[in-house]
């Protein structure tokens, strides 16, 4: 379903996206995990985890909370591979800023990277257990910032459920 010009949901598995950068719920040691994670490790082959490890770590931390790292994306149909990791919704202190963070930080690597297609899993909203009402006003706050307009940008939600919060808000949003 089309959301405005550039913003579209679906719903299905992120790994099956044809856009030039998909975005992975990451942790922060980025070597993989569950969820999301797990399956766009699994689809992408070895050669993801490879260029994860190449990311160079501070104390074991390759992407802090909020922020985003890039790398090429394996055997996926992706060029790349927007690693961030979202907050932990009852164990960070400013989630809703971290999150828009998340966001922001992964849409500003796709447009240095002059992609222009992007596809969004739901960052944060499965253990890390944001409210989905709540995630979901903010990735369409920041996605509709002016700077963001030229890209196309697909959310990929797992189940029916998610896809009709992410409907309801964004589908109630001007243009
Ligand atoms: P986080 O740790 O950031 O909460 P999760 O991977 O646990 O990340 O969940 C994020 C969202 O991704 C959840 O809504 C989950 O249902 C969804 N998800 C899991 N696997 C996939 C997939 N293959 N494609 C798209 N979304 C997925």
């Amino acid at each position: 379903m089309k959301v405005g010009n550039n913003i579209e949901i679906k719903v299905g598995d992120i790994t099956t996206a044809d856009v030039d950068v998909i975005v992975n719920a990451a942790n922060e040691k980025m070597l993989g995990g569950g969820g999301v994670d797990g399956a766009i490790h699994r689809a992408a082959g070895p050669e993801l985890l490879a260029a994860c490890r190449k990311v160079t770590p501070v104390d074991g931390v390759r992407c802090p909370t909020g922020q985003a790292r890039i790398t090429p994306a394996g055997q996926l149909k992706a060029k790349f591979v927007i690693h961030t990791v979202g907050p932990q919704y009852h164990y960070h202190r400013h989630p809703e800023a971290l999150l828009a963070s998340c966001y922001r930080h992964s849409l500003d690597l796709a447009l240095e990277h002059d992609c222009s297609t992007i596809a969004f899993p739901a960052i944060s909203c499965g253990v890390y257990g944001y409210p989905l009402k709540e995630a979901a006003d903010i990735a369409c706050k920041v996605c509709h910032a002016e700077k963001y307009q030229g890209l196309e940008i697909v959310f990929y939600l797992f189940d029916q459920q998610i896809a009709s919060v992410w409907q309801s808000v964004f589908g109630a949003q001007p243009g």
